[in-house]
């Protein structure tokens, strides 16, 4: 059977349905809130709401992190599925076309939902569904290492406390929880690092300050203390046994749904500039041509071609990622290609986007500028450039955590 490299037919509809409120509903205010940094794009309240009833009606509404989870049937006894992860990515990659920042700024689509969603049990789920989850692992002595995180959760009574500081929480400030990742026992290592749910006003829980930052400037970004803060024991997500045998798997089975979504916050803000600078090209007169090779095009034609190569190779491991975890196939190292590959051919791409288009590429009257600052970020949280490759090099070569550092 032949390979169709189209989006499946029934996750076309949601693709366009998501371009157009890219185009109507964020493209309009992308510069407005990248000025006003810090300050809530109240026009994400509509969104949100338009979001739930899609939600509610009983469709997936694809457009950010929430929806991804592990699902156990197939569809109609075909053996293959194309479920909510791909819906996922292919939502998200639209409204990134429109704007990264307010993407990640969308209430209760936070990167804390997709953890909720990927590691709760169904009594979690329901509980925590309505509520905007950040998540937070970065602490300001451990950033990829996560596995060196201090942060504590001492169980006492029915309550765990939790201490320590956490900093880079997107959405920290904006959400109504946060998911905060925590040691049982440092001495037992990374198996004892599980998962909290903080709601918002939970006494000891203190957002700190807001970041500034070079681009998603639409987007907080928190330092958040945590001084013998209580969560209910039914707060901690999955399991609180302790598997050493079982390592990180637990809490980093997440990164598995989270990171083909941020590939697709890649590929979609790629595109956006790949959109804009095929058309500023041939306003110039550089007609892109399909039909010739490369080679005996102008040399702007001929880059835009490569980078349009590019862009569509992160795209394809996007969406493979994205399927088998649709299809409960284990994707730890497809998710990292996805993420790597698509973060570095984002930052390539905007950036030499700027640079094809020169003065205009670079001034505020188009949006190229701004796409290369947001798109820097992606290819930096879930994990830098270097770790996705650290972990892909591990899987290949067979190699353990501690063999290959
Ligand atoms: C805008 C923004 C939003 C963020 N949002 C969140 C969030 O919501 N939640 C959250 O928990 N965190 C968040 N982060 C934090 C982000 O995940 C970390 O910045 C990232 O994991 C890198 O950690 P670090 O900054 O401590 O860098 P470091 O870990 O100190 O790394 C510095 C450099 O060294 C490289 N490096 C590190 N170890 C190795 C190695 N073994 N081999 C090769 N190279 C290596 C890295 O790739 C990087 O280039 C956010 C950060 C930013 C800037």
């Amino acid at each position: 059977m032949p390979i169709s490299l189209d989006d499946p037919k029934k996750l076309r509809q949601l693709r366009d349905q998501a371009h157009q409120v890219a185009m109507n509903m964020l493209r309009p205010i992308s510069r407005t809130y990248d000025r006003a940094e810090h300050e809530y794009p109240k026009e994400l309240d509509l969104l949100a709401a338009m979001i739930d009833g899609i939600s509610e009606s009983g469709a997936s509404s694809g457009a950010g992190a929430s929806g991804v989870k592990r699902e156990d049937a197939d569809d109609e006894g075909s053996g293959v599925k194309n479920g909510t992860n791909l819906a996922s990515v292919l939502g998200i990659a639209e409204m990134c076309w429109g704007d990264v920042g307010l993407l990640l700024s969308l209430p209760r689509q936070g990167l804390g939902n997709s953890a909720i969603a990927s590691v709760g049990d169904a009594d979690q789920q329901a509980r925590f569904g309505d509520v905007w989850a950040s998540m937070a692992i970065t602490e300001p002595d451990t950033g990829s290492d996560s596995a060196g995180i201090r942060t504590t959760a001492v169980l006492d009574g029915d309550e765990y406390v939790l201490n320590g500081e956490k900093i880079f929480v997107t959405s920290g400030d904006r959400s109504d929880a946060v998911v905060v990742w925590a040691t049982l026992d440092k001495d037992l290592g990374r198996a004892a690092i599980k998962s909290f749910v903080v709601p918002k006003g939970t006494p000891g829980m203190t957002v700190e300050r807001l970041e500034h930052k070079l681009g998603i400037r639409a987007s907080d970004t928190a330092t958040i203390r945590f001084d013998d803060c209580r969560v209910p024991v039914a707060n901690l997500l999955g399991s609180p046994d302790i598997d050493t045998s079982q390592g990180f798997a637990g809490a980093m089975a997440t990164f598995d749904n989270t990171r083909p979504l941020v590939a697709a916050m890649a590929v979609g803000c790629a595109q956006a500039a790949l959109d804009l600078t095929r058309d500023l090209l041939d306003r110039a007169g550089v007609t892109v041509d399909y039909d010739r090779p490369a080679v005996v095009q102008s040399a702007a034609a001929a880059k835009f071609l490569q980078m349009e190569a590019d862009w569509e190779a992160a795209r394809l491991l996007m969406l493979q990622a994205a399927w088998m975890a649709d299809n409960r196939k284990a994707n730890a190292m497809e998710a990292s290609m996805a993420k790597a590959k698509a973060g570095r051919m984002a930052s390539d791409v905007t950036l030499s986007c700027v640079e094809l288009c020169g003065s205009v590429g670079y001034s505020e009257g188009e949006l190229l500028e701004k796409w290369a600052r947001d798109s820097k970020i992606l290819d930096i949280f879930e994990g830098t450039q270097q770790i996705q490759q650290l972990i892909v090099a591990r899987r290949v070569l067979g190699l353990s955590s501690a063999e290959l550092k």
